[in-house]
C-alpha cells in the first residue's frame, strides 16, 4: 500500500467513527447536498442547519424552489448575506427543473455550467452524490492535505491549484470519494482545526511532514489578498415614520431594501447638529435626532462603515425620499421585506423594539 493510499484509508477509518450525522448525508441527493453547500458558503455547519431546514422544509423539492419568488427565497435567506448567491439558487433551480426535467446533470463540466457553482461545489456534488473521483478542495482541503503533504504553493496560485488537485486524486484513488472528501471536511474542522490542530491525538501523525518538521503553522502558506475599499454608508430613518424602497437589480444587495441613504468614500462630520449632505442630488439639511448607531460590515472587497442615524422628520425630507421611489411602512410589518444583513440586525434588536 502506498503512503498517500494509507493516508486515504487512516482518514476514512477516523470518518466511520466521528462521522457528523448531517440531514443532507442521508440518502446523496443532489438537490439536498446542492443547498447545503451554497449555504455552508455563508456560514458554520451549526448556524447553517436553521437555513437548511427552512429551505428543505418549504421548497422540499427541487421543482418547488423553481417556482418560487425571488423574495420568498430572500426570505429564507435573511441573515446570510451575498443575496447573489440566493438569486443564483434560484436560476439553477430554474435551470435544472425546466432543461434537465428537475433532475442535476451529472457530469462534473455541466454542474460548473449552473448559475452560482463553482469548481468546490461542482466536486461536492458530483463526488457526495453521484460518486465522481474530484476532490472538493476548499480551506479544509488545502489546510489537511497542505500540512500533510507540506505543500510549499498558494493554493489560489495556478500552480498550487495543480499540485492540490493532484494530491486529490491520488487520495481519491480506489476509495469512496463521497466518503473521502467528506471525510477531510470533518477531519478538518474537528482535529486539523486551523489555530490549535489538534496534533497529540491525530490518526495521521506520523505521515504529516508538517508535524514532523515542526511546521505546522506555516501551512497552508498563506495566500496573498488585495486590500478592501473602504466606504462610509449613511442611513436615515425617523421616529414616527419607516421610509424605504427596493435596491435596483445590478447593484449589491440588489433587490433588497433600503432606508434613505447616501455613501460616501469620506467619513462625514457627525458632530454638526444640522448637517447638509448630498441626497440624491439635492443639497439637503436635516437634524441628528440622539446618537448615531454604528457598526462596522465586511463584504469579499469592501469594508463598510455604517451609520444609522435617526433624524427629525420634516415636509421638505418626506417630499425627497418620496420622489426618489421611498414609500412608508409600518415597521411592525418589516417581516414582509428582505434587508441586508446589517439593516435586518438593526431593525429587529434596536428599532421601536420591534
Ligand atoms: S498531525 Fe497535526 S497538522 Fe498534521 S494532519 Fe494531524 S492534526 Fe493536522
Amino acid at each position: 500500500m502506498t503512503k498517500i493510499h494509507e493516508i486515504s484509508n487512516i482518514l476514512l477509518g477516523w470518518y466511520r467513527l466521528n462521522k457528523r450525522e448531517l440531514p443532507w448525508r442521508d440518502d446523496r441527493n443532489p438537490y439536498k447536498i446542492w443547498l447545503s453547500e451554497v449555504i455552508l458558503q455563508q456560514t458554520r455547519v451549526q448556524q447553517g442547519l436553521p437555513y437548511y431546514w427552512a429551505f428543505i422544509q418549504k421548497f422540499p423539492t427541487i421543482k418547488a424552489l423553481a417556482s418560487a419568488d425571488l423574495d420568498e427565497v430572500y426570505n429564507l435567506w435573511q441573515g446570510l448575506g451575498y443575496y447573489s448567491r440566493a438569486n443564483n439558487l434560484l436560476k439553477t433551480a430554474k435551470i435544472v427543473h425546466e432543461q434537465y426535467s428537475g433532475k442535476f446533470p451529472t457530469s462534473y463540466s455541466d454542474l460548473l455550467k449552473l448559475p452560482g457553482i463553482g469548481p468546490y461545489t461542482a466536486a461536492a456534488i458530483a463526488s457526495m452524490a453521484f460518486g465522481l473521483k474530484y476532490p472538493a478542495m476548499d480551506g479544509n482541503f488545502f489546510r489537511v492535505v497542505g500540512r500533510l503533504f507540506e505543500v510549499d504553493e498558494q493554493a489560489n496560485s495556478s500552480t498550487g491549484k495543480k499540485l492540490y488537485h493532484k494530491l486529490g486524486e491520488l487520495l481519491l484513488e480506489g476509495v469512496d470519494s463521497a466518503d473521502l472528501n467528506q471525510a477531510i471536511m470533518d477531519f478538518a474542522s474537528a482535529i486539523c482545526t486551523p489555530t490549535a490542530p489538534n496534533c497529540d491525538s491525530c490518526p495521521l501523525i506520523s505521515h504529516c511532514q508538517a508535524f514532523f518538521n515542526g511546521s505546522v503553522n506555516k501551512y497552508p502558506l498563506k495566500t496573498i489578498k488585495n486590500p478592501k475599499k473602504i466606504q462610509y454608508l449613511y442611513y436615515f430613518y425617523t421616529e414616527n415614520k419607516l421610509w424605504i424602497r427596493q435596491r435596483n437589480k445590478n447593484s449589491i444587495w440588489n433587490n433588497l431594501f433600503e432606508f434613505p441613504n447616501f455613501i460616501s468614500s469620506n467619513p462625514v462630520d457627525l458632530n454638526d447638529k444640522i448637517m447638509q449632505v448630498g441626497l440624491y442630488e439635492d443639497e439637503m439639511p436635516f437634524e441628528l435626532d440622539g446618537n448615531p448607531y454604528y457598526l462596522k460590515h465586511h463584504l469579499t472587497h469592501i469594508t463598510f462603515h455604517i451609520y444609522i442615524l435617526k433624524i427629525f422628520s420634516n415636509f421638505a425630507l418626506d417630499k425627497l425620499w418620496k420622489t426618489n421611489g421611498f414609500f412608508v411602512i409600518n415597521p411592525k410589518d418589516y417581516k414582509n421585506y428582505a434587508f441586508p444583513k446589517p439593516l435586518l440586525d438593526f431593525i429587529t434588536n434596536h428599532l421601536y423594539h420591534v
